[in-house]
């Protein structure tokens, strides 16, 4: 469905910003207002999202278009390649300034990165979303859906990759993770902080992200993408997941380590078996902040892993899964991959 705002935005001359709706909790409907746990996310629609936002005719022109209506809990590979195929086309538009996608929270970080990295465009492109429905008392979501459509109209997003904005904050992609379950302060760049914040109609950025991004990375959503799967490293962790999966012919793990991305003696040995026979293996770390070290010729290079840097496990996958579809085979053009983006 696609709609358009009035022509009076259109003769001022405002940014034309594209809102792609694809769910989640932002377009979650409860049965009272009360209820902001119990609801089900993803099924109001765009046309009726952006009419909750006053205001948003004197900011820009928005060309509004429903790319999907689910809970982001479901978010799938295919629909991953659907949204980045949809937010290349529209951005390569001479009629869009910029993008804003609406998203649930539970996967958000998953897709930012996705198109942080195969989005071929300087435009802004920005991701938002909600923590309580949008019938709830208090409801996030509008002043979000405010925010993120300030920023894509503003010069200053430009050129930055896929930002995230949410509670008045603007994340990077590459950084920002869901830290809550409920709060609405949910989103945090653990070790490193926001990149800036944009509050009533103003955007300020006090630092940008270094590493590269969008029109310079090499990486594209493709239709037949590998089978990337996380293990976890715990107490008393078995080997059966491991190789369940190899039997499977999964193409690459991501290890969810403990601390710095050390792994349970067991499930270690798995995993070494399983990278001698070729899948990829990468050590990320389940602590939530910081980094995971290449630890050398006796441990990584001897097992055949990679290690994950600043990368948390799900982001990690998600930087597998493109560095795989774009034919980096070796342990080292990956740990060049983990090195670079
Ligand atoms: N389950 C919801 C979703 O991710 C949660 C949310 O949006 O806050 O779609």
């Amino acid at each position: 469905m696609n709609t358009s705002t009035s022509s009076s935005a259109a003769a001022r001359g405002l940014p034309r910003i594209a809102v792609l709706a694809t769910g989640g909790t932002i377009a979650g409907s409860a049965a009272d207002a009360a209820n902001t746990a119990g609801y089900q996310a993803g099924v109001i629609g765009v046309a009726q999202l952006l009419a909750a936002v006053p205001g948003l005719d004197a900011i820009a022109q928005i060309h509004a278009e429903q790319v999907a209506s689910i809970d982001s809990k479901d978010m799938s590979l295919a629909l991953w390649t659907t949204l980045a195929q949809r937010v290349n086309d529209v951005l390569a538009s001479d009629e869009i300034d910029g993008v804003v996608i609406t998203h649930g929270t539970d996967t958000l970080e998953e897709t930012a990165y996705l198109l942080h990295l195969t989005v071929k465009s300087a435009k802004p492109c920005i991701l938002t979303a909600a923590m309580r429905p949008a019938t709830a008392l208090s409801a996030d979501g509008p002043l979000n859906l405010l925010n993120a459509v300030t920023l894509a109209a503003s010069e200053a997003a430009t050129g930055q990759g896929v930002l995230v904005a949410f509670n008045n904050r603007i994340h990077c992609a590459r950084d920002v993770a869901k830290i809550s379950t409920y709060a609405v302060d949910a989103f945090q760049s653990p070790e490193i902080g926001a990149l800036g914040w944009v509050q009533d109609g103003r955007v300020e950025f006090q630092r940008r992200a270094l590493r590269p991004h969008t029109v310079d990375a090499p990486f594209s959503a493709t239709a037949q993408w590998p089978q990337v799967e996380i293990v976890t490293s715990y107490a008393g962790v078995s080997r059966a997941a491991v190789e369940a999966l190899v039997a499977a012919g999964v193409d690459g793990f991501v290890v969810a380590g403990t601390g710095n991305g050390s792994i349970h003696a067991g499930l270690q040995q798995s995993l070494a078996e399983a990278a001698a026979r070729g899948v990829a293996v990468v050590r990320a770390s389940r602590v939530g902040s910081g980094h995971v070290m290449h630890n050398g010729a006796a441990k990584d290079d001897a097992l055949g892993f990679v290690s994950a840097g600043s990368l948390s496990p799900y982001k990690a996958r998600v930087l597998l899964l493109l560095a795989l579809a774009a034919g980096a085979v070796d342990k080292e053009a990956l740990q060049n991959a983990f090195d670079t983006y």
